[in-house]
């Protein structure tokens, strides 16, 4: 059943892999692939004498398709909304390494899933609404909008952290969600001569909102209304949460470093740890915006995606590492 009510416990982070094809400009180059994926849960690094292993609740391989990626490691937890229960799907990993490519079908094949049960299921009313927002410098845009203001949190007593003026589109039919991504991509590339240097520094989320409501009939009353949010996360490159550059390299480019970034890792190994202590949520935009949506009763997957290439494998083993400590 897709709607398994096991929300009482605290749930471990989900945490995947998903390894990248070489790319065509990496095959011109005579870049190889230094890694093997082994059992679907372990990924080793072969090219040393003492080859060395990463095990993961999910390893896929440079052959997987995004489908398989979306059923079996984000499927449970995005539907999870219809239950009620809050949700956030992450793409973690380097610039180029497939973060896009994998929350783009992840975000879609979930909406048309979510949309589908709604629409089958005849003993509740469902109201589906989608928001779009980017974290670019510790500023918040709506990108369901033109205008680049950028948009204050609000402290609600009863719903946490809200983002005040935020465009909520309440979804009518499944096809409606294809043109609201591209207005999102739009969005994303004004403004900016490469989108490639703003995808590396901006984080994008985009938040699927269920309400719904047991139908009444033959007399019966209990109406208990729920609603959450899955949100999909297409997160910064993190290599703007590298700790390994040289003082002067920091010294150079300001906004190498990325707040958001950095706060999401710390809050990320402090849930990993256990659930009870200080979470510094209040540390970012990004982890004040999906305070609801993790730990607690909120479930959440990490897909970790990574270059299998020669030239990458620094950052490809600093992207194994948080995966490591987020699981
Ligand atoms: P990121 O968002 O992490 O910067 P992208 O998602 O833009 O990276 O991916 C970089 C390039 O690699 C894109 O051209 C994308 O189409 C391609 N790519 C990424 N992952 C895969 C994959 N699993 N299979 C095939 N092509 C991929
Ligand atoms: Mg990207």
């Amino acid at each position: 059943d897709e709607r398994d009510n096991s929300s009482a416990h605290e749930e471990k982070i989900y945490v995947a892999v998903r390894v990248r094809p070489l790319s065509d400009r990496e095959i011109s180059k005579n870049d190889s692939s230094e890694w093997e994926c082994l059992n679907n849960t372990t990924i080793i690094f072969k090219n040393t004498q003492l080859p060395s292993a990463y095990a993961f609740d999910r390893v896929f391989g440079f052959n997987s398709p995004t489908r398989l990626v979306y059923e079996e490691s984000a499927k449970k937890i995005a539907l999870s909304v219809l239950s009620g229960i809050n949700s956030t799907i992450f793409a973690y990993g380097q610039t180029g390494s497939g973060k896009t490519f994998t929350m783009c079908g992840i975000t879609e094949c979930a909406i048309a899933d979510v949309y589908q049960y709604t629409h089958r299921n005849h003993e509740r009313k469902f109201v589906l609404k989608f928001s779009a927002m980017e974290i670019y410098n510790e500023a918040v845009r709506d990108l369901l909008q033109s205008e680049a203001t950028s948009l204050r949190l609000l402290d609600d007593p009863e719903r946490g952290t809200i983002v005040d003026k935020l465009t909520e589109v309440t979804l009518k039919d499944a096809n409606q969600l294809k043109g609201l991504l591209s207005v999102c991509q739009a969005q994303r590339r004004i403004g900016e001569t490469s989108l490639n240097e703003l995808s590396s520094r901006s984080h994008q989320i985009l938040r699927l909102t269920v309400e719904s409501e047991a139908v009444q009939y033959r007399g019966a009353q209990s109406s208990s209304a729920l609603t959450a949010s899955v949100n999909f996360v297409d997160l910064a490159g993190s290599e703007r949460a590298s700790q390994t550059l040289s003082a002067g390299t920091r010294l150079k480019e300001g906004g190498h470093i990325n707040r958001s970034l950095l706060a999401l890792g710390t809050v990320i190994r402090k849930l990993s740890k256990g659930r009870n202590g200080h979470i510094p949520y209040r540390d970012s935009k990004l982890t004040r915006i999906l305070q609801n949506s993790l730990g607690g009763n909120a479930r959440t997957a990490i897909i970790c995606t990574m270059s299998p290439a020669h030239s990458h494998v620094e950052q490809s083993r600093n992207t194994l590492h948080f995966a490591n400590c987020a699981k």
